[in-house]
């Protein structure tokens, strides 16, 4: 049993004090790194959200349909304008992070594939974005900027996952073609994709992150299929295997220099890899907000379950962790905006606490909720298993860990 003694002014802030400093533009006006514009944004994205994402499926076979027609509504809203650079259509001239951040956390806040479907059409293009040629450019971002094509990048391997440099996916030239052979896994939005940003070894060159080259690749390409091995996770994404036999492309093909393409892969997980942290804070505020509502409404022990200090304990965690996540976040973001230099360091940091405190947060959520909070289909449920993969996809924890000892023992 509780202790008895437990008084009111012990219980957490109202709910209104949470609405105001966790979800929308107010959220914003606490933290020092935005300008006007990305307050605006913030609030006509949330009210877009509240308007278009609350009843969508979550059916499992339903999920590439959804996702499709998630990346249609993303581009003819606007959305998608932010990840493509002002000459292709976008609003800024090079990708704002910080506009990115806040789409992928208000995204995230109300569907996970929204946020899925936005993220991927950025992490999709990026690498384009940053080092293609102006045809590769016109050709590829314009029509992903409107919601026309969907884009994926493909990097990881069955055996190169972490440890991404050992990638054995191999390219040969023959005359001005390029031939690929090998298999990539892993891929996001595999099988629905129109396109993929893909990476492999020049054939017979030795391991480690040289000789590796970027190409473009449609999905259509005789040699490529993205449709035999599609990959079920817990929280339905569209996801598959991409397997190259023989799959010859033109030289245009080619992103940027030859050889170069392991760093404009790193160059673009810089990027978005604080994005993930925004979708992980997103989760976690989804969370934190309906596991306060039902403390604070649940009867138990003779008065409300936020009344027990231990549930208090638990929402002063993760009002903590979310207001830690977001500075990190927001922080990387800005520095990334205001210098364009590389943010390895800041973003690792940002991916690594938002993720991790969005675990906790979303678990602690789960257990404030009982027995209800496993039922299938419940949205702190979806919680539960959407927040897992972030741990783990652009550079699980552990190497997030080691980048951030990388760094800083060069500086
Ligand atoms: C939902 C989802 C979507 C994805 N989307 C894409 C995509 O679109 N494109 C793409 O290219 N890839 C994608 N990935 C792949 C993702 O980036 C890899 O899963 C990730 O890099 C980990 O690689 P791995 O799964 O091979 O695990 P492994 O490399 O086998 O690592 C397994 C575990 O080993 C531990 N570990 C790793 N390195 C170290 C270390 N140095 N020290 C200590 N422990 C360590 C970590 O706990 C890690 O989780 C996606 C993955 C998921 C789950």
């Amino acid at each position: 049993m509780p202790p008895k003694n437990q008084t009111q002014k012990n219980n957490p802030p109202t709910s209104q004090k949470f609405k105001n400093s966790w979800s929308g533009q107010e959220a914003q006006n606490n933290l020092p790194f935005f300008e006007n514009h990305h307050r605006k944004l913030s609030g006509e994205l949330e009210k877009w959200a509240a308007e278009n994402l609350t009843n969508i499926s979550s059916k499992r076979s339903e999920a590439r349909a959804v996702c499709k027609k998630l990346v249609v509504q993303l581009g003819k809203a606007g959305w998608l304008k932010y990840i493509v650079p002002r000459a292709q259509g976008g609003i800024f001239e090079q990708l704002d992070v910080r506009s990115i951040c806040l789409i992928r956390e208000t995204l995230a806040r109300y569907n996970g594939l929204a946020d899925f479907a936005f993220a991927m059409q950025g992490l999709g293009s990026g690498t384009i974005s940053l080092y293609g040629s102006k045809e590769q450019k016109e050709k590829y971002l314009k029509p992903i900027e409107r919601g026309d094509y969907i884009a994926a990048f493909a990097l990881s391997e069955p055996n190169a996952g972490s440890d991404v440099a050992a990638m054995s996916c191999s390219y040969r030239w023959e005359g001005d073609d390029v031939i690929l052979n090998g298999e990539k896994t892993w891929i996001s939005n595999g099988g629905i994709a129109h396109q993929y940003v893909l990476f492999a070894r020049l054939e017979g060159a030795k391991s480690g992150s040289k000789n590796i080259s970027a190409f473009i690749i449609d999905a259509a390409t005789e040699g490529l299929d993205d449709y035999s091995e599609p990959i079920e996770i817990s929280a339905p994404h569209p996801l598959s295997k991409v397997i190259l036999k023989e799959c010859r492309i033109p030289k245009s093909a080619l992103i940027g220099e030859e050889g170069r393409g392991f760093a404009y892969a790193m160059a673009t997980l810089d990027i978005f890899r604080s994005t993930v942290g925004a979708a992980a804070l997103g989760f976690a505020k989804s969370a934190a907000i309906l596991a306060v509502k039902r403390a604070k409404s649940r009867d138990m022990f003779g008065g409300k379950m936020a009344d027990l200090q231990i549930i208090q304990s638990k929402i002063g965690g993760m009002s903590l962790n979310i207001e830690a996540s977001a500075l990190l976040i927001y922080r990387a973001a800005w520095v990334k905006d205001l210098t364009g230099a590389r943010i390895t360091k800041e973003a690792s940091m940002a991916k690594l606490f938002a993720t991790e405190a969005a675990q906790k947060i979303i678990d602690d959520a789960v257990q404030i909720f009982g027995g209800q909070g496993v039922v299938y289909g419940e949205k702190i449920e979806k919680l539960y298993r959407e927040i897992r993969s972030l741990r783990i996809y652009e550079g699980a924890s552990e190497v997030q860990k080691l980048i951030i000892a990388g760094q800083v023992m060069l500086e």
